[in-house]
Formats: C-alpha cells, sequence, structure tokens
C-alpha cells in the first residue's frame, strides 16, 4: 500500500493532495491541526488539538442523533451481512421499498410516490427532471422554466446550481446555467425583520414576485418554482407569515409545480416530518436528503403526488417512464440506515422534542441580543442564525475569528462569512443549547 506507516494527517493535509469541497483549501493547509475531526461520539467531535467540540450543526445540518448511535452501526452491520448492494433498475429489494412506504406515510396526504438519489444535489436535479417530465407528458413542453430564489441553495449540480441564488456558488460557473431560469427575490430585509422569533410578520407581500415574474415570462412557460421552506446555507432566513400559502396560491392558479426543497427541514429540524406540515402549505415535490440517514450513509430523494406519479405511469406497460437514476439509488445500506433513523425518532418521540427545545434555543439565542458586535438573531424549529456586524478589516474577518476561538472554547460553528448557522442535533439537552449561546457570547467578545 502506498499508506504510509506512519501517516500523519497534518503533514498529509499540507501536501494538498485532497482538494476539499467548499474549502479554503490553502488556508486550511497552512494549519490543518485545530480543523483536523479524529472521532465523534453523541453530539461531541473531538480534535487533534484534543479538543472536545459540541457539534453546533450538526455535521452540516445531517447528523440529528448524534454520532455512532450503536443501533445505526447494529443495523450497517446486519444489512451487509444480507444484502448489500443490489441494482434498483428493473430489479428491486424490500428495504428500499419498505423505506419509500415509510416516507409517504410521513408526508403531506396525496403525497405517496418516492424517487431515491443520493443525495441533496441529486434529488434537487431529480425534482427539476420530474417537473419538465410531467409537464412533457401533459402536452406541455414549453414549461420550460424554472423558478428559484435569491439566496437559495439547491445543491452543486447543474440545475440547482441555476435555481440557486447565492452569487459565490454561480458567478465562476454562469456558462453551465440552465437555460430559463428566473428567481424570485428573497424575503430577508432586516429593517422590517431584525431580531424576530420565529416567523416575521412583514414579507409575505414579497410572493407578489412570482406574479411578477409570470406577467413576464407567461405562465404558459413556466414549469416549476423552486424554494427552500426556510433558507438554510445561507444563513437561516425564515418564511414571513403567509409567504409559502402565497406561493402556493399563485402556483395552483397557472399550473406551476412548486417544489419545496427540504433536504435541511425534512425530518424533523421543524418539529414535524417536513416543513410542509409545520407551515401548512403542500407541495407538488418535495426533495428530502441528509437527516433521513443521519448522515452515515449518503441517502437524498423526491417525494411527488399521485397526480405526478400518475401522470408518468402511462404509455406501454413495458417502457421505463422516467429515464433517470442512480447506480446507488435505493442503496440497501442506506435503506438500512434510513429505516433505523426513522425508528429512533419514532421511539424517542424526537420531533416532540425538537418541539420542546424550539423555545429553548430561542432564548438563548435571543438572550445575546444587545451584543454590540451582533447585527441580528434570527431562528425556526432546531434552526437559528447570529449574524455579525463585519468588522472593520473586512467582511468574514470577525466571522474566522470567532470560529476559531469557538473551536477552543469547545463549539464547532458553521460560520460563513459573518453568519453564524445553528443545527443543533435533536439529542442536544436543554442545558447544551444554552452553554452553546452563552459561550458565542464570550467568544464574541474575547475576539471582539
Ligand atoms: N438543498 C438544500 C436545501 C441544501 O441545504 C443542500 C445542502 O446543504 C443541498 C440541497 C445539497 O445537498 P448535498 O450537499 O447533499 O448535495
Amino acid at each position: 500500500s502506498k499508506m504510509t506507516a506512519n501517516f500523519d494527517p497534518v503533514v498529509t493535509a499540507e501536501k494538498g493532495t485532497y482538494w476539499q469541497p467548499f474549502t479554503a483549501n490553502r488556508a486550511l493547509r497552512a494549519n490543518p491541526a485545530p480543523r483536523t475531526m479524529v472521532s465523534a461520539k453523541g453530539a461531541y467531535y473531538q480534535t487533534l488539538e484534543g479538543h472536545k467540540v459540541f457539534d453546533t450543526l450538526s455535521g452540516l445540518w445531517c447528523t440529528p442523533l448524534g454520532h455512532a448511535h450503536p443501533l445505526i452501526g447494529e443495523a450497517l452491520q446486519k444489512q451487509f451481512e444480507k444484502l448489500d448492494f443490489a441494482p434498483s433498475f428493473q430489479l428491486t429489494h424490500s428495504g428500499a421499498l419498505s423505506l419509500a412506504q415509510r416516507i409517504a406515510d410521513m408526508a403531506p396526504e396525496g403525497m405517496n410516490h418516492v424517487f431515491f438519489a443520493n443525495s441533496g444535489s441529486e434529488a434537487v436535479d431529480t425534482a427539476l427532471k420530474v417537473a419538465l417530465g410531467y409537464h412533457r407528458i401533459k402536452g406541455a413542453g414549453n414549461r420550460f422554466r424554472m423558478i428559484g430564489r435569491e439566496r437559495g441553495y439547491h445543491g452543486v449540480g447543474f440545475g440547482g446550481m441555476s435555481v440557486g441564488g447565492i452569487l459565490s456558488n454561480r458567478k465562476m460557473f454562469a456558462a453551465g446555467m440552465m437555460p430559463g431560469v428566473d428567481h424570485l427575490r428573497h424575503t430577508y430585509d432586516p429593517k422590517h425583520m431584525a431580531f424576530t422569533r420565529g416567523q416575521p410578520t412583514w414579507g409575505a407581500d414579497r410572493a407578489e414576485d412570482l406574479e411578477r415574474l409570470v406577467t413576464l415570462h407567461d405562465a404558459s412557460t413556466i414549469a416549476a418554482v423552486i424554494v427552500e421552506p426556510v433558507q438554510g446555507s445561507t444563513g437561516v432566513i425564515v418564511p414571513p407569515v403567509g409567504y409559502l400559502q402565497r406561493l402556493r396560491e399563485i402556483c395552483t392558479q397557472h399550473g406551476i409545480l412548486l417544489i419545496f426543497d427540504e433536504v435541511i427541514t425534512g425530518f424533523g429540524r421543524m418539529g414535524a416530518p417536513f416543513a410542509s406540515q409545520r407551515f401548512d402549505v403542500k407541495p407538488d415535490i418535495i426533495t428530502f436528503a441528509k437527516a433521513i440517514t443521519n448522515g452515515i450513509v449518503p441517502m437524498g430523494g423526491v417525494i411527488v403526488t399521485d397526480e405526478i406519479y400518475n401522470t408518468f405511469m402511462t404509455g406501454p406497460q413495458n417502457a421505463i417512464e422516467f429515464c433517470h437514476g442512480y447506480t446507488y439509488s435505493g442503496h440497501p445500506l442506506a435503506a438500512a440506515v434510513g429505516h433505523v433513523v426513522l425508528d429512533i425518532m419514532e421511539s424517542e418521540g424526537l420531533f416532540e422534542r425538537v418541539k420542546a427545545l424550539e423555545p429553548v434555543l430561542e432564548d438563548a439565542a435571543h438572550s445575546l441580543k444587545g451584543t454590540p458586535q451582533i447585527a441580528d438573531i434570527r431562528n425556526i424549529g432546531l434552526t437559528a442564525a447570529v449574524e455579525l456586524k463585519p468588522a472593520e478589516a473586512g467582511a468574514g474577518v470577525r466571522g474566522a475569528a470567532v470560529f476559531e476561538e469557538a473551536l477552543k472554547q469547545g463549539l464547532l460553528l458553521r460560520v460563513t462569512g459573518d453568519i453564524i448557522s445553528f443545527g443543533p442535533p435533536f439529542i442536544s439537552t436543554e442545558e447544551e443549547l444554552k452553554t452553546m449561546m452563552s459561550t458565542l457570547g464570550k467568544v464574541i467578545e474575547s475576539v471582539g
């Protein structure tokens, strides 16, 4: 083997052989030790420098049950021994069949069909292709436009990137954008909503932006609108009261499909199976990933209405209805983990627990209000964001300093620019959430 006997993660990282995703690779290479994770248990990681750090974002929003759950390890081992892989093209197996049923049972009424992928990006691209295919089968192939939203994040596939609304993820790849994509304005305006607890009451009117785009492009050219019910990656932007309802109304009125990207909000983070139920708005398509397998084996997917599924299930009996899918769609190991994750969520009443923890996180986060360096604090479900005012030295400088100091104080933070996003594990205790925010307060104070 090429691996040296004395493998040193720091020395190896310094070489930069591993080109890391969404990473300032040269900065990481210059000082990898504090950011090298060596183990994880429950809600904590251990770093190479020996710090035990609280996992404030559940990995990347994906490990709500915490790390190294013994039941998940057992399920993986058992499934490995029974059926470690089976193709899902023209063949099937019980794990994926039963997991699809279970997910459909948790989904909103009338959404009874699940297509599996392996990530959020793949789920989004699948959803966009479902929307195009649906209209085409119905004789409306001229509905080719997709409407995303500013500040939206829908992964990094060509489709998800195109409907996404974060400049840095787009500018290098302008030549690869899907044709016919437009964007709604985002709903964030600190003048009207800074330091709001839960949903802002200002901003439902921003949904009228969809009417503007309908007037501009004509509804007959628009296939779908895709939004995150709560914008996560951009730093937890909470939908104004009535906003999602209004989007639904406009879509219905014009025959446009509504896609909720629930990659972060799905499976409990809003204190309900899906944000759709939390906000009482039913989309036509839901995308999911992350929490369904607690981040342990990659899995994503799409849930569609009976109307969409039935539209595809026409034509010759032996014809493949949707020429789309992935080698690992419905992977047996992912399906097995999905089952045990849902078992644990059910048996431990974790959606209820999230509901109970929501006001604890809210109070803890908003207790930092008045800190001079903080521009905004927002929250919903078991998510929150603390937005820092940019330091004089430039955007992101304060955020980076807070990240580094927090590691020393026992917090692994997710910082993008000057926004700190929180999505703690569902297994967090009230005490841990309070400590998380009080420690952040001290870190901000010491960084200045
Ligand atoms: N959609 C949303 C809403 C997300 O938050 C993410 C990831 O954070 C994705 C899609 C992409 O998921 P993945 O990184 O698994 O491709």
